[in-house]
C-alpha cells in the first residue's frame, strides 16, 4: 500500500485558476490550475531509484505493486493528492516569452516524510494542461531515460538537483520530430516522477511581475519565504533582501558545481532555473568530454552558443538580474537587490577557487594557482584533453618524477597529443613545484581530488546507449548505468568500460552530441 501524508501548501495558500481543465489559456491573478494527470495505456514501470523511494518512506515490495505504476504513470490518484500545473513565466534565450507554465509536469502533491521534510511528487510528461500551448503534455521515452538517470547521476555527484522516484513506460506512441527536419515518427512514451522541496522557478515571480499584479507576486514571495526558506529571520524589505542573497549564493553554489563536474544544462532560460538553487528540467542537457568551454550539447543554441559550457557562470547572473527586475516592486530602492547580486559573484568566485584547490589537490587557493588552472584548461582545449580522464588521472602523477604516462588516456588525437606534449610537460613541472610548497601529505592530496574529481559520469553516449537497448525493450542498460553512476567517486573494477573517453562513433551522433529541445 503506497501511504503518503500531504500537506499541498502551494495549492491551499496560493490563488488558483477559477477554470478547471486542460484547455489551453491564459491564467491571469492565479499561480497554477487544477488538472489531473492523462490516463496512459498501459504503464509500465522501468526503473526506479532505491535512494528516493527509501526517502520517501516506501521499500521495494511498495515499489513493484500495480498500483505503484498506476499512480506514477498517471492513472490514479492516492488520497490527498491535489494535481496541479504552475503557471509561470520566462526569459527564454534572452528574451521574455510571457507565460510558458507547467505544459507537460503535473504536480501531485507535497508529502511531508516522519521527519517532517516536504517534497513535492510531479510527474513530466502526464498530459495536457492549461499551459501546454501548442504541444502535447507528453514526453518521449529517450528524453525520459536522460531526465531520471541524470537526476540521480547528479545527487550522487554532490550537485544540487531535483531528483527522479520513478520512470514509467506509458504504453502509448508520442510523435516527435527528432532532428527537425520534418520527419516525424512516433516514439515510445514515457513519464518521470521528479521530486524536490519546491520546484518554484524564476519565472513564476517574473510572469506577475510582467503584468504588474504586485499583490500576487508579494502572495508568492511571503509564500516562497515561509515555505522553502523557513531559516530565515526577520521582514519586509530586510527579509526580502535577505531571501534574494540567499537564491543568489546557492545558484553560485549550483553553477560551480557544474562546472567543477564539467555539466552542461543546455538551455538556462529563467524558467528552468530553480528558487532552491537545484538543477532542474534535463533537456539537450551534455557531459563535456574533451575540454571545451564553448561546447553545447543544445542544437536549438548551436549558433549563439548562449548556454555553453564557459558561459554558464554569467548566464546565471543574467538569470537572477531578471529575477531582480521582477522583485524590483517590492523594494523601495534598488540597492538591496543589487548587494544580492553581488553576493552571487563573490560566492561563485570563492566557489570556483575551491574548485580548484579541490581539482588540483590544493590545501587552499592561492592567486597564482588561478592561473596554473587556466593555462591547464587552454591547453586541454587547445589538445583536445578528456576533462573527467584528466583530472582523474592526475591524483596519480607523481610529484617527484611528473610524466604525462598515466594521462594517456585522455587524449581525442595523437598529433595534437605530440604537439601538446612539451607545454604539458612544462605544465606538469610547475604543477609538482607547486605541490612541493602543499602541506598537504600525498595520501590526504589524492583523497581530495578523488573526491572532487569524478570518475564516472553520464557520458551523453552511455545514455544513448541505455536508450538505444531501452528502444529494443530492455531496460537492462538504464539499470547498469543507474548502478554505476551511485557511486561516482570510486573505481569500481569491472566496469572500466563506463569509464572510457567517448568513442569516435559518438563524436557527430544525435544524441550523443546534438540534442534539441522539443522532447
Ligand atoms: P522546456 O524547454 O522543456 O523547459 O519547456 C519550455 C516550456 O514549454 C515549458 O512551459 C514547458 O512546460 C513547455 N513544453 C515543453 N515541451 C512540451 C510538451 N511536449 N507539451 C507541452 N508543453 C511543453
Ligand atoms: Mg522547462
Amino acid at each position: 500500500m503506497l501511504n503518503f501524508r500531504f500537506d499541498n501548501a502551494f495549492v491551499r495558500d496560493l490563488p488558483g485558476d477559477p477554470e478547471q481543465g486542460g484547455h489551453v489559456r491564459q491564467v491571469e491573478g492565479a499561480l497554477y490550475s487544477l488538472v489531473d494527470p492523462t490516463p496512459v495505456a498501459a504503464p509500465r514501470l522501468l526503473a526506479h531509484s532505491r535512494e528516493m523511494a527509501g526517502l520517501l518512506g516506501l521499500d521495494e515490495a511498495d515499489v513493484a505493486t500495480v498500483q505503484f505504476a498506476q499512480v506514477f504513470g498517471g492513472n490514479a490518484l492516492l488520497e490527498g493528492m491535489q494535481p496541479y500545473a504552475a503557471n509561470y513565466g520566462g526569459h527564454q534565450f534572452g528574451h521574455w516569452a510571457g507565460q510558458l507554465g507547467d505544459g507537460r509536469a503535473i504536480t501531485l502533491g507535497e508529502t511531508i516524510d516522519a521527519a517532517g521534510r516536504r517534497r513535492e511528487l510531479q510527474l513530466k510528461g502526464a498530459g495536457p494542461t492549461p499551459y501546454s500551448r501548442s504541444a502535447d503534455g507528453r514526453a518521449v521515452l529517450r528524453s525520459s531515460i536522460r531526465e531520471f538517470l541524470c537526476s540521480e547521476a547528479m545527487h550522487h555527484l554532490g550537485v544540487p538537483t531535483t531528483r527522479a522516484l520513478s520512470l514509467v513506460d506509458t504504453g502509448e506512441a508520442v510523435v516527435r520530430d527528432m532532428l527537425y527536419d520534418g520527419h516525424a515518427a512516433p516514439e515510445p512514451g514515457a513519464i518521470v516522477c521528479r521530486v524536490a522541496p519546491s520546484f518554484i522557478r524564476f519565472g513564476h515571480f517574473e510572469l506577475p511581475a510582467s503584468r504588474g499584479d504586485t499583490a500576487l507576486l508579494r502572495k508568492l514571495v511571503d509564500f516562497t519565504i515561509r515555505r522553502d526558506f523557513p531559516e530565515l529571520g526577520g521582514q519586509g524589505e530586510a527579509l526580502y533582501a535577505e531571501w534574494f542573497a540567499q537564491v543568489c549564493e546557492r545558484t553560485a553554489a549550483m553553477i560551480a558545481h557544474w562546472m567543477r563536474v564539467g555539466f552542461v544544462h543546455g538551455v538556462m532560460n529563467t524558467d528552468n532555473m530553480s528558487i532552491l538553487g537545484l538543477t532542474i528540467d534535463y533537456g539537450p542537457y551534455g557531459w563535456v568530454d574533451n575540454y571545451d568551454p564553448d561546447w553545447t550539447p543544445n542544437t536549438t543554441d548551436a549558433q549563439r552558443r548562449r548556454y555553453r559550457f564557459g558561459q554558464q557562470p554569467n548566464v546565471a547572473w543574467w538569470n537572477l538580474s531578471r529575477l531582480a527586475g521582477a522583485l524590483a516592486p517590492l523594494f523601495a530602492s534598488i540597492e538591496p537587490l543589487q548587494a544580492g547580486l553581488d553576493r552571487y559573484a563573490t560566492a561563485y568566485d570563492r566557489a570556483a577557487r575551491d574548485n580548484i584547490a579541490a581539482k588540483l589537490g590544493l590545501a587552499g587557493c592561492r592567486d597564482d594557482d588561478v592561473a596554473l588552472m587556466q593555462s591547464l584548461q587552454a591547453l586541454l582545449q587547445q589538445a583536445e584533453i578528456d576533462m573527467t580522464l584528466w583530472f582523474r588521472a592526475l591524483a596519480d602523477v607523481d610529484p617527484q618524477a611528473p610524466t604525462l604516462a598515466p594521462l594517456r588516456e585522455a587524449f581525442y588525437d595523437e598529433t595534437k597529443r605530440r604537439e601538446a606534449e612539451p607545454a604539458l610537460g612544462a605544465w606538469l613541472a610547475r604543477y609538482a613545484a607547486r605541490l612541493a610548497e602543499d602541506p598537504q601529505s600525498s595520501g590526504q592530496r589524492r583523497r581530495q581530488m578523488r573526491a572532487a574529481n569524478p570518475r564516472y559520469v553520464l557520458r551523453n553516449y552511455l545514455a544513448q546507449q541505455a536508450i538505444d537497448r531501452a528502444g529494443q525493450g530492455d531496460a537492462g542498460g538504464i539499470h547498469e548505468l543507474l548502478e554505476v553512476l551511485r557511486h561516482p567517486y570510486d573505481d569500481q573494477p569491472g566496469r572500466e568500460a563506463y569509464a572510457q573517453r567517448r568513442p569516435d562513433w559518438a563524436r557527430h551522433k544525435a544524441g550523443c552530441s546534438m540534442l534539441s529541445c522539443s522532447s
